[in-house]
């Protein structure tokens, strides 16, 4: 069974040791699966769903692979995310500033009514949907490093590709993911207080 195996960094033919049988599956059409990696032997879970491929393959669910980015992220941006995440893993630089600064822009878009990314960003300091740190790391990014809209007419060496992917993963973490663990807290608190008085 094909699975990509965390360690190797490699899709690997890996040994099916258990899944979920049909009569278990609480939810239908998942076979979830254990699988062995052959080369160094790590331990994944996988699943299988939809159409069956040919040949086999699962997609691995644990340990969690690097690409994923948290549901509460809308999913262009989660994309975007993605890709720049695939872009840097293959060495194409320019590209993963491309990608992340869509990812950006969509915050940028989502959030505010500006058009220009950096008055965005600034609004969104302003509106006190991102705090002053990370609007004072996407300044000294647009002033060291160039993101945004000449990303791809300049050279961006592997550094900066990394500072810019961390900064995209870090604001779309606050904007969506901490803003909705933080809501749901509340909500959470409210109940408890609403039902003791
Ligand atoms: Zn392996």
């Amino acid at each position: 069974m094909l699975i990509e195996c965390h360690s190797c960094e490699a899709i690997v033919d890996a040994n099916e040791l258990c899944t979920n049988d049909a009569e278990s599956q609480f939810i239908t059409d998942i076979v979830v699966g254990l699988y062995q990696c052959p080369s160094c032997h790590a331990s994944l879970i996988g699943i299988k769903s939809g159409e069956e491929t040919y040949p086999p393959k699962v997609e691995r669910v644990w340990t969690e692979p690097k690409n994923k980015f948290h549901e509460s992220i809308p999913s262009t941006v989660r994309q975007s995310l993605e890709d720049a995440k695939r872009c840097y893993d293959a060495k194409v630089y320019s590209a993963t500033a491309v990608m992340c600064g869509k990812a950006i822009e969509f915050i940028v878009s989502d959030k505010t009514n500006k058009n220009n990314l950096f008055q965005g960003l600034k609004e969104l300091k302003s509106k006190e949907i991102i705090d002053a740190r990370l609007y004072e790391w996407s300044e000294a990014l647009r002033k060291e490093r160039n993101i945004g809209a000449h990303a791809i007419e300049v050279e961006i060496k592997r550094q900066d590709a990394s500072d810019i992917l961390d900064f995209a993963v870090a604001i779309c973490e606050y904007v969506y993911v901490l803003t909705d663990k933080y809501n749901a807290y509340l909500e959470r608190k409210g109940k408890t207080v609403g039902n003791g008085t």
